[in-house]
């Protein structure tokens, strides 16, 4: 896979989200926020517990999260036009020797002045095609740095504005409750890396991108494998082509919904919660599961329902309602169709009459894509306006501070993945890259998977 082109960039004469927030909080606009407090910069909820507001504004952030120190008050206190101006500025400084990075849910004020757009993994690659960059300045979230810094090279430096910039899903799975479930199983299993006489092991551990490094790491040492939502069906074909069983995580909705696809039974697909013993599951359940389903979950993609799709049904006949995989298993059996960002970018584009589209994913993508596509009619499900809260930590004012200290030689919020984390979690991402869609996957392992 190539890095893409930027493709996504706000139309100037548009409102962003952040406008409109600041202009419902004023009581200038109608429509309502998920919380007032979005309308102040981020450095307002930084020290303050918790992911801050926004979608996962109610999860519970882990002990050891980043945090991010206090943001120079120049940068606070700068107007929003002069901090483009800086940005811009320092950009033009900087040439070739950065590249900025910003991911589809990403705020406009920010994604104006990335050089390429994408998600995770295209972003990732867009990383990787720049060898000249010396800095990689990732307007996403934690883990996708890290992913950047495991296929960029040695010698350059990628960036994170704001440490606090975490992903509450991927802090579902944290590396200590993963082994300790992989010990777990081994006592119902039995060793989990032996095959048995058909060449197949008794689980195949799979992660999401949206993982920590940690978790990559796992899975590379233990035979697993990485995937997207744009290839998690192809992976996990190449998951029960080696084993029996899949351990997925950290998003049950998209190893469910992925793996009900591909016609294994619900029942078939128990559900590990770190917090109970054998995850809240019996013996026998998980040795009869096709796949357990880690308790994680996107709060951004978890706010939609199948009221929603049923209220956009009766207000737009004729809409066409295109979700998220990470959206929960009866919201995507209410849409006409279900995929990635990606998908989801294509599916509007590849639309010839003006057509009417409700989308369930994160709202700065779905007004984004309103805007460069004004001939069809284009609305979030979601009639609240509730951003990604850790997507949201990143600002034009701390933008402006790490390219700004990149201009006088200084490197500050780099992301660096442990060497011994990094080679097993490389070799995950290789296997991802190796699995081709529609592959070489044994006749009797299909039958086996749909049994
Ligand atoms: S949208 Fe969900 S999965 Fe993506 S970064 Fe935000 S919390 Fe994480």
């Amino acid at each position: 896979m190539t890095a893409t082109a930027l493709v996504l960039r706000p139309h100037p004469v548009d409102p962003s989200v952040d406008h409109e927030i600041q202009a419902i909080a004023a009581g200038a606009a109608s429509g309502s926020t998920c919380s007032t407090e979005l309308a102040a910069g981020p450095w307002s909820f930084d020290d303050a517990p918790g992911y801050g507001p926004g979608a996962s504004m109610g999860d519970v952030i882990p002990a050891g999260a980043p945090r991010q120190g206090d943001l120079p008050r120049a940068y606070r206190e700068a107007p929003e036009a002069e901090l483009h101006d800086r940005i811009r500025a320092a950009k033009s400084a900087l040439g070739d020797r950065v590249v900025v990075l910003g991911h589809f849910y990403q705020r406009d004020e920010v994604v104006q002045h990335a050089d390429h757009v994408g998600d995770s993994f295209q972003l990732a690659n867009a990383a990787k095609a720049h060898p000249e960059a010396e800095a990689i300045v990732f307007c996403g979230v934690h883990f996708m740095a890290e992913t950047a810094d495991l296929l960029s090279g040695p010698e350059q430096a990628v960036i994170l504005p704001n440490l606090a910039a975490g992903c509450s899903m991927a802090d579902m799975a944290d590396i200590d409750q993963v082994e300790e479930c992989w010990e777990q199983l081994e006592d119902v299993l039995g060793p989990l890396d032996d095959a048995d006489a058909d060449g197949r092991v008794p689980v195949v551990p799979v992660t999401y991108m949206n993982s920590s490094a940690a978790i990559k790491g796992f899975v590379g040492r233990h035979g697993g494998i990485v995937c997207t939502s744009s290839n998690a069906r192809t992976v996990l074909e190449r998951a029960f082509a080696r084993g029996r069983r899949v351990l997925f995580f950290p998003d049950q909705h998209l190893g469910r919904n992925t793996a009900k696809a591909m016609g294994v039974p619900l029942d078939r697909m128990p559900m590990w919660n770190p917090r109970k013993a054998l995850g809240g599951s019996t013996a026998d359940d998980l040795r009869d599961a096709q796949v357990v389903l880690w308790h994680g979950f996107c709060s951004v993609h978890r706010r939609f329902t199948v009221g929603q799709i049923d209220r956009a049904r009766a207000e737009h006949p004729g809409v066409r309602v295109v979700v998220h995989p990470e959206c929960p298993t009866e919201v995507v059996d209410a849409a006409d169709e279900a995929g990635s960002t990606d998908h989801i970018r294509r599916a509007i584009e590849a639309a010839t009459e003006p057509t009417t589209f409700a989308i369930g994913t994160e709202v700065n993508l779905v007004r984004r894509l309103a805007a460069l596509h004004p001939q069809h009619t284009i609305f979030c499900l979601d009639p609240v306006v509730c951003p990604c809260s850790t997507m949201y930590r990143i600002h034009p004012g701390y933008l402006a501070w790490v390219l700004e200290e990149l201009v006088a030689g200084r490197v500050v919020n780099r992301i660096a993945v442990d060497a011994d984390v990094a080679a097993p979690a490389r070799i995950a991402l290789e296997r991802m890259l190796a699995a081709k869609p529609g592959g070489t996957v044994r006749e009797d392992v299909r039958e086996d998977v749909r049994a």
